[in-house]
Formats: C-alpha cells, sequence, structure tokens
C-alpha cells in the first residue's frame, strides 16, 4: 500500500508549499513543536480563516489535566469513577496584523508566495510569504517559532514583516488568548479559570487554574524589538477578563523590515505554595536576555547532540530518510523527562486520547531511548515507579495484589471507562518489568534496580500470582482467565500466549534479581523486603508458579495458538473485508469482531519478537503465515512489529511495506487521522523496525545480536546504539556490515553466529553478510 507524499522528500525538512485550507488540520500535528513538557499545534499565529472542522489549535502542557466523573450507560461496581483528560491551554502564539485597518487574512487578497517549513536540524519552525491585501499591498512575512528544547518552560516565536510597495500604518497585535476550551472530551467547556492577568508595555502575564484539579498555570510573555523597529513604533495595551494584548503600531516605510520577538515563560503547579508565575517570570526573563538569535543557536546546538545520537542515516530512499528524521524528532518533543510524565499516545500534539499513557511508552518509545539516551528511559521508568502507589490502588480494586498499572492514564490512577479495551489488558505491568529489565541491561544501571526497578519487578510479578489460578480441566496448570493481549479485537479471553509467556517472563525477572540484589546490597534488599512484606515464602512460591505457567501450543496447525478460543472462532481473512468496513472498530460492533479470527495488531507476533529466543524459526513462520492474514492493522502499533518479524524470517517484501507505513503514517497520513495528533508508539515503531529489523538487532539476557540485511534499493544505512556505558555505529551495506566503537570501553556481541569484539586494539570490524 504506497501513498501519495504530501511533502517534497527532503532530507531534513518537512516543507508545505501552499497554502490549503483543505491541509490545514493535518498540518496543524505535523508542525506541532513540544519539548517534553509543553506542546504547540502547528495552528496560525493569525486568526484562522477557515472553518472549524479544520482545526485544533491548541497547547498543552503535558500531565496537566481537568478531571470530571465518567458517564457510565450502565454501571458496575469498582469501575473508575473520574477520568483525566489534557486540557487546552492559553494561545499564546496569537499575533494578527493589520494595514490600516485591514486584517492580515490568507483567503482575502492573494498569496503570492508561501512557503512553511519544518526544520529537523535546528528544531525550529518557519512561515514565509508574500500576501498582497485587496487593495494591491504587498507585505512580506516571516515568522520563526521554536519550543526550547534545553529551557523546557520557554518558547518563542520572531515576527518579521516588510513593507513592499508601500509605506503606511501596520499594526501588529500581539496576545495570550486564554479564553481557550477543549475541542473534545470535556464536558465543562470552562476548565480553566482566569486567577489574573497584568499587562505592562513590554510584558503581561495571564495566571490560569484548572478547576477541577486546581493547577495553577502562568503564561509571561516579553516583547522585544530591535532599536529601529522601536523608534518607529507605539505601543497600545490592554487586559481583559481572558484576555492580554498588546498593539504594536508601526509607521513603516516601504522596503524596510521590523521585527518584534516574543518570548514566552510557562509553568505550572501542582502543589500550593510553589508560584509558577514568577518562575514563569524568571524563565522569561532569562531567555529575553539571551535573545531569540541565540535561543535559535542553543536549539540547533541541542539539536546537533541529539542528532549524534540518534540519527540513522539512509543512503537510497530520501522520503524514508525524511520520515525516520521526522519520526525521530516528534519523539524527542513527546517525551516527559521530569520522572512525573510520560509519553501520551499522541504526544503533546492533540487533544486525541486526552493526554493519556498506555503501554506504547514502555513497549514501543522506551527501547528507542534505552539504546540511545538512556537517561530519559530511566525518567519514563521512574514515572512509573512514583505512581506506584496508585497502581497498588487499582490492583485492589480488581481484588489482586501488588500493583496493576493503569492502562490508560496521566496521574497515575486509571482513566478508562471501558474496561474491555483497558483494565482487561493486565499485560501491561509484564510490558513494565519487561521495560526495567531492557533499560537495566543496556544501561547497567545498578542503582536504579536497587532502589527502584526491583520494587516493581516483585510488585507487578505479585499481580500475576493473584490474578492467575491451578485450573484442574487444563491438567492443572497456572492460567490466566478472561484477560486480552495487545490485540484488542479479543478481550475477556483465556490464556492469551502474550499474556502467559510474558508472566512468566515478568516472575523470572522478579526471581532472579531479588536473589541479584538480595547477594549484591543485602542491605538494600531487607529494606526494601520489610518494607513491601516480601519473604522467601512469597519467593519460593513465585519460583514454583513460574514453572507451571500454562504456555499454549497447538499440536494440529503446529502454531502458538493467540489463547483458548482464537482458533475456534469464525475463520476470516482481511482481503475478503471490504475496504469501507475498515477499521473493524469504526464499523462492527464489538460482538461481531470478537466472534472472528481477526486480529486488530500484533498479538502472537510481538510475542515473537520480546522473548524471540524462546522460539524456533519454523515457529516464527508459521505463527507469522497464519495470523498475517488476519492482522487489519487497525492500530498504528502493528506494521512495525510485522516488518521486524518479516525481516527475521526472510520475508524482505513485507518487511519494507511494513516498514513504509510505519515510517511514513504520520506524514503521508495513511489512517487519515494525523489531525488528531502523531502516532507516537508508532513513530517509535519505526526506530525498532530499523534497528530490529533491517539491522537485526535483539538483547536477550544482557546480550546483543545482529542479523542485519540492506533493504533493496537502498546504498546502506547506518546507526547508533549505546550499550553498558558505550556507543556503536553499525553500518550495513550490501555485502558487508562495518560495526565500530565510537566511544566506552570493550564491546562484544554476535553477528550471527561469529563473536566480534570492539576495543581500543580493534575499534572495527567490516564482516560479510550472510
Ligand atoms: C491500540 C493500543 C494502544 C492505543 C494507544 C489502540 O488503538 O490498540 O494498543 O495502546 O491505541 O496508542
Amino acid at each position: 500500500m504506497d501513498k501519495e507524499a504530501i511533502y517534497p522528500a527532503q532530507a531534513w525538512k518537512i516543507t508545505e508549499e501552499e497554502f490549503l485550507l483543505e491541509n490545514n488540520h493535518h498540518n496543524e500535528a505535523i508542525f506541532a513543536l513540544g519539548n517534553g513538557y509543553m506542546g504547540l499545534r502547528g495552528s496560525l499565529e493569525e486568526d484562522y480563516p477557515g472553518s472549524e472542522e479544520t482545526t485544533t489549535p491548541g497547547f498543552y502542557i503535558n500531565g496537566v489535566y481537568a478531571s470530571e466523573e465518567i458517564i457510565y450507560g450502565e454501571e458496575a461496581p469498582n469501575l473508575p469513577k473520574k477520568g483525566q483528560t489534557m486540557v487546552n491551554l492559553a494561545d499564546w502564539s496569537e499575533i494578527n496584523l493589520y494595514i490600516n485597518e485591514e486584517k492580515l487574512n490568507l483567503l482575502k487578497g492573494q498569496i503570492l508566495d508561501y512557503k512553511r517549513e519544518l526544520d529537523l536540524q535546528q528544531g525550529i519552525l518557519r512561515r514565509e510569504f508574500l500576501w498582497e491585501d485587496r487593495q494591491g499591498r504587498k507585505i512580506e512575512i516571516k515568522i520563526t517559532r521554536l519550543i526550547s528544547l534545553s529551557r523546557e518552560h520557554i518558547g518563542a516565536i520572531r515576527y518579521q514583516f516588510k513593507a513592499v510597495n508601500f509605506s503606511g500604518k501596520i499594526s501588529v497585535n500581539s496576545a495570550i488568548n486564554g479564553d481557550v476550551s477543549n475541542h473534545h472530551h470535556l464536558r465543562d467547556k470552562k476548565a480553566l479559570e482566569v486567577i489574573e492577568s497584568e499587562v505592562d508595555t513590554n510584558t503581561g502575564h495571564l495566571l490560569h487554574r484548572v478547576k477541577s484539579t486546581n493547577f495553577k498555570v502562568a503564561y509571561v510573555v516579553e516583547h522585544l524589538m530591535d532599536d529601529y523597529s522601536k523608534e518607529n513604533c507605539e505601543v497600545k495595551k490592554r487586559s481583559s477578563d481572558n484576555r492580554v494584548d498588546w498593539i504594536f503600531e508601526i509607521s513603516a516605510v516601504e522596503g524596510e523590515e521590523y521585527t518584534i520577538d516574543k518570548i514566552v515563560g510557562v509553568n505550572h503547579s501542582r502543589e500550593e505554595g510553589e508560584n509558577p508565575l514568577s518562575d514563569a517570570r524568571a524563565s522569561a526573563a532569562r531567555a529575553s536576555i539571551t535573545g531569540f538569535e541565540n535561543l535559535v543557536e542553543e536549539q540547533a546546538e541541542f539539536m546537533s547532540g541529539y542528532w549524534q545520537d540518534v540519527d540513522v542515516k539512509i543512503d537510497g530512499d530520501d522520503s524514508l530518510q525524511q520520515a525516520f528524521r521526522f519520526n525521530a524528532f516528534h519523539i524527542l518533543q513527546a517525551a516527559g523527562k521530569d520522572g512525573q510524565t510520560s509519553v501520551a499516545a499522541k504526544g503533546i500534539s492533540g487533544e486525541y486520547y486526552e493526554g493519556h499513557y498506555f503501554w506504547d511508552t514502555e513497549s514501543y518509545i522506551l527501547p528507542f531511548y534505552a539504546f540511545q539516551r538512556p537517561e530519559v528511559a530511566r525518567n519514563l521508568l521512574l514515572f512509573r515507579y512514583n505512581t506506584m502507589d496508585k497502581a497498588r490502588k487499582n490492583a485492589e480494586r480488581m481484588k489482586l495484589n501488588g500493583v496493576l498499572f493503569p492502562w490508560r492514564t496521566i496521574n497515575g490512577e486509571e482513566a478508562s471507562g471501558f474496561f474491555m479495551g483497558s483494565t482487561v489488558q493486565y499485560h501491561i505491568n509484564a510490558d513494565i518489568a519487561y521495560a526495567v529489565n531492557l533499560y537495566y541491561q543496556v544501561s547497567r544501571d545498578q542503582e536504579f534496580m536497587e532502589n527502584y526497578g526491583l520494587e516493581i519487578l516483585i510488585e507487578t510479578a505479585r499481580m500475576w500470582l493473584s490474578l492467575g489460578s491451578y485450573i484442574p480441566m487444563k491438567n492443572n496448570k497456572f492460567c490466566f482467565n478472561v484477560v486480552c493481549g495487545p490485540d484488542e479485537y479479543k478481550p475477556g479471553v483465556n490464556n492469551n500466549a502474550y499474556t502467559n509467556y510474558m508472566a512468566k517472563f515478568n516472575l523470572d525477572l522478579a526471581v532472579k534479581m531479588a536473589e541479584i540484589i538480595k547477594d549484591k546490597s543485602p542491605e538494600k534488599y531487607k529494606r526494601l523486603a520489610d518494607r513491601i512484606e516480601l519473604n522467601e515464602k512469597e519467593i519460593d512460591n513465585m519460583k514454583e508458579i513460574k514453572e507451571d505457567i500454562y504456555l499454549p501450543y497447538n499440536e494440529e496447525l503446529e502454531i502458538t495458538p493467540q489463547d483458548d478460543s482464537f482458533l475456534y472462532k469464525n475463520p476470516i481473512e482481511v482481503d475478503n473485508i471490504p475496504d469501507a468496513e475498515l477499521p473493524l472498530v469504526k464499523n462492527w460492533h464489538p460482538l461481531i469482531v470478537w466472534r472472528y479470527q481477526v486480529i486488530k495488531q500484533a498479538d502472537v507476533i510481538l510475542l515473537m519478537l520480546q522473548l524471540g529466543d524462546k522460539f524456533g524459526q519454523d515457529l516464527k513462520i508459521r505463527n507469522y503465515d497464519y495470523y498475517e492474514p488476519k492482522t487489519t492493522h487497525d492500530s498504528s502499533l502493528s506494521p512495525a512489529i510485522y516488518s521486524i518479524i518479516a525481516s527475521e524470517i526472510g520475508y524482505k517484501n513485507q518487511a519494507y511495506n511494513y516498514f513504509l507505513q510505519t515510517a511514513r503514517l504520520d506524514l503521508d497520513d495513511y489512517n487519515e487521522n494525523a489531525y488528531q495528533g502523531v502516532h507516537t508508539a508508532c513513530m517509535g515503531g519505526t526506530w525498532l523496525s530499523l534497528v530490529q529489523g533491517f539491522g537485526g538487532m535483539r538483547m536477550f539476557n544482557g546480550k546483543l545480536y545482529f542479523h542485519p540485511h540492506l533493504p533493496d534499493g537502498w546504498n546502506e544505512y547506518q546507526f547508533r546504539l549505546r550499550f553498558k556505558g558505550s556507543q556503536i555505529e553499525v553500518t550495513v551495506k550490501e555485502n558487508t556490515v562495518k560495526y565500530m566503537l565510537i566511544s566506552g570501553e570493550k564491546v562484544e556481541f554476535k553477528h550471527y553466529d561469529q563473536i566480534i569484539v570492539l576495543e581500543e586494539s580493534s575499534l572495527s570490524q567490516e564482516v560479510e553478510i550472510k
């Protein structure tokens, strides 16, 4: 399935070449900027001239939410009571321009030249256009925007204009618009109230409170002008209930360029006693002293460091090169890095999924960070650690022990009202445990494991012991009934293979790590054991039960059955479902979906990846052949995983096609829903399918393996990985691979069956691809 490109293929840029209303919604997500703390959609500075259906402007802070009662069609006991919804906050990007009284409006007059470009190398967004108003006056406008990646509370806009063929009055109205509300989800459209607003000649602020949760958010604006612009300018100001406005009136001279910089500091508080306003003021003041140009330079420096670690060079396909960098840029923008926040399904680029964090973070995004920027992976796991008390309550809600991590959350509590799509996915516990291990194996961060990781492993393992039970009719094996694997089209099933294997992995890991830490740091172990009331009997119980877990296999078909009932459902091939009925999640009643052998997203196939060392190649092929035709990929989390396993079993064409769908999903808008916000898990999947798929990289038991190949049509590709404190570079060509040590000590791994050691005396090795 090939999609027509919306933007030209450029290695480091995404360029919009023409202003078209029908592309606006999509562009708002593609050109969204963020820094993990806050995110601004790519809406225009001037008032949007199109219809409401083609715009969802938004500015959000990761983790700042409003809460409302969940309304259920039918009540049941122990359902979550309150939802959490990321709040659309004040729009501080608003800038309108007037030539005399005529307001800049791209639909009136004429656009003579237009370009907007996201510069992935520098991390900034530029928009330049030449507009002629209805009286023939031409004005050239250049707007540069950034959300600072090195100063998390800073955003900035440089607004420049030049009267091309006239002299006269030009007014620039810059504002903080606090009259905003969520476009979706929240019933109360007045989630915010203004506590105060104030305006001075060049500066001003607005302070908001989220009524239901008491978060306070401060926005402080400072305007800077060069001397020439200042001399010819008169400033008027006003503040009302929920707006702060500055009007810069300039007597413009034909051919002269005028510049206004808008520097914005944004801070929020969770607790009483914190003063976000003075924090935002301080951030804005510091950034103003630094000045716009230096902020741009800082941004470029930050990005250059980032690309040193995460860039993948693809020689031979510009559009995939572009897609790869675009995705890596958005992963950077989306990820909370403070241990209090995580990565929402849509990042901070849209309201959909309400700013919720899912298993997407641990299973799709964390590997990207663990192997490239391990400190971010650590903080993502700390977010889970910091919400463990709520996960303990969540387990209690379900009459379970230990912790049950929420399926959807911002604050650590379960925020989903649809338990057949959420709570039933107990596998999230094992996914988090798996990620703890992944981070630990890659980083060797003993301190993390001792202080945080082990507690997560034990508490998640405890949940499994209380969820499962020995079932006489299943040979007295330990079974997990009424669960759902990653395939959300099969909830409430018994013994989902992915779940059972991952639960075993979770228990195994908890026991092993407990033994290691007990041995290495007995005091720490004792302190933890006392605190969470862990004793030897419980560990022995885990040891015993993990060996008894039922691991499904179907002798007749010689495949791994997705669950106990899957193979007995009505068989169907996705190719026979009319396109108009896809995605099924939107077109079929759930009961229809549940009765067919139809799959939303990689499930058994994901198991083949995560625990790939437990399955032989032949079984992987049989599983792939069985499940692939039944998979709709209605979730964007799916194609990446199919691509990786297709690579592994030698289905190169399929591997490539699935890679394409993953890599260009948002850019080309495969699912026609990118306007809702970018798909962060799928973006992580792009990296996974390149490094784990084409590069054939795996890590099992702390050991690294590569089975690389070069996709047809490419000349070469190159990526870097961090492993146990060192960094290596892998360059894959047609017949050979070069492994190079970039920094750190000795690194050992396997290339097919060959052991490769990179160290000071042998910094690089070039070997043949089998
Ligand atoms: C997928 C889930 C995923 C969620 C958020 C759903 O469509 O089925 O696996 O966690 O989207 O991305």
